[in-house]
């Protein structure tokens, strides 16, 4: 730690190394039988402090290169020389440098990642997990399971609904929408697009009986008008929820599809600013509320969100996958959750970090290490990231 001069106090967790890694991850994910090659970016954060603690922040599903500059750039100066502790001075501070007029986008994933690398330390100085230091309402959390995407036929999607099934995982969500609007003048109209997610749904749920929960998330991309279609055409499908049903997730439409649609709706994944879940609440358009620490601003504003969320009785789970960051969030609240296991996601982290738990019967057990309980294998990121990755040991 820093010496102070006399009558000043010194600065405990004193920041004096932050760096960003951008990284596009290479997968082989298996599933219905079939080896399908895939990838994700993400950006990881270390940030160094002067008691000889590193942290560990993250982002993902976003323009990975924008963001670590936006880290390396603009938010690195305004951190070094701060304490890691003070999450909402340092998350304030970087509000105004990135988002200062309610913007969001990458500046938003760029708070996230630093948020999420600060209260790891936190965590780690207080030597408590962070779902303790978070309010430690259980020590494991319930997981559903991501498994269907739109690279899968109707056959391969089933198969792999049933192996997640056998797995004994109770609670799946799959795809719909296929970029639908992004991709219209393929040509490819909407009332096709929804066609074919009304025989995929149905395939599954034919495979999988009874035997567990199904969700469907569109990835905001329909309009009112066909997820409204949609959500009736699947009313007798028993769905869970249905994530993200329409673009730019629109406050009022939401509200509107929640009281024609059978099924629960979920959205806010994707929201870098808590006054956007502040317009879902006001305008009764969820039932489940998914801000998500890696894109959400991080614990700091999800635990904003969670608290509105609360008072006014909505759910909160966790959509937009990495469930290792969003778990402490699900288990350390009481309003908390289900976490999702996507199964891209988790692949993507397997090289990233050394101890990632593995659910049993539907549920994730917390690791029980200081902070977020990762540990990040340093080495194999910076071979992933083909680029020599600086320690810090230099002074800021
Ligand atoms: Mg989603």
């Amino acid at each position: 730690m820093t010496l102070a001069h006399p009558g000043e106090r010194p600065t405990p967790l004193r920041i004096r190394h932050v760096q960003a890694i951008p990284l596009n991850v290479n997968v082989n994910l298996q599933a219905g039988g079939v080896t399908k090659p895939t990838s994700l970016s993400c950006v990881i954060v270390r940030i160094d402090t002067e008691d000889g603690l590193t942290g560990c922040g993250f982002t993902a599903i976003t323009e990975e290169e924008v963001v670590a500059a936006a880290i390396n750039e603009i938010a690195q100066p305004a951190l070094i020389g701060q304490s890691a502790f003070d999450t909402e001075k340092l998350w304030d501070r970087l509000y105004w440098l990135l988002t200062p007029r309610g913007q969001s986008g990458y500046g938003s994933h760029a708070i996230a990642a630093v948020d999420v690398a600060l209260w790891d330390l936190k965590a780690q100085a207080l030597g408590l997990p962070l779902h303790k230091l978070l309010g430690g309402a259980r020590d494991q959390v319930p997981v559903y399971a991501t498994f269907g995407f739109g690279f899968l036929d109707d056959e391969q999607l089933a198969a792999a609904a049933a192996e997640w099934v056998e797995r004994g995982f109770t609670r799946l969500k799959m795809t719909v929408g296929n970029h639908a609007l992004q991709r219209r003048d393929e040509p490819r109209p909407l009332s096709a697009v929804i066609r074919e997610d009304e025989r995929r749904v149905r395939a599954v749920r034919d495979r999988i009986g009874n035997s567990a929960q199904l969700c469907i998330d569109a990835n905001c991309s329909l309009d009112p008008y066909h997820a409204r279609v949609l959500a009736e055409r699947l009313s007798d499908c028993d769905l869970a929820f249905f994530e993200e049903p329409m673009t730019q997730n629109d406050a009022r439409a939401l509200a509107d599809l929640r009281r024609r649609a059978p099924m629960p709706i979920a959205a806010g994944q994707n929201e870098g600013l808590a006054s956007r879940f502040a317009e879902f609440f006001a305008n009764g358009s969820l039932d489940i509320a998914q801000p998500n620490v890696v894109i959400t601003g991080g614990y700091t504003q999800c635990l904003r969100i969670a608290g509105m969320a609360q008072a006014w009785n909505v759910s909160i789970a966790n959509g937009g996958a990495w469930p290792f960051h969003n778990m402490s969030l699900h288990a350390g609240l009481a309003h908390g959750g289900f976490v999702e296991y996507h199964s891209v996601a988790v692949k993507v982290c397997e090289p990233l970090f050394r101890n990632l738990p593995t659910p049993e019967r539907g549920w994730l057990t917390l690791p029980d290490a200081p902070g977020l309980g990762l540990d990040p294998d340093w080495d194999a990121i910076a071979d992933l990231a083909k680029r020599p990755l600086s320690r810090g040991t230099g002074k800021a």
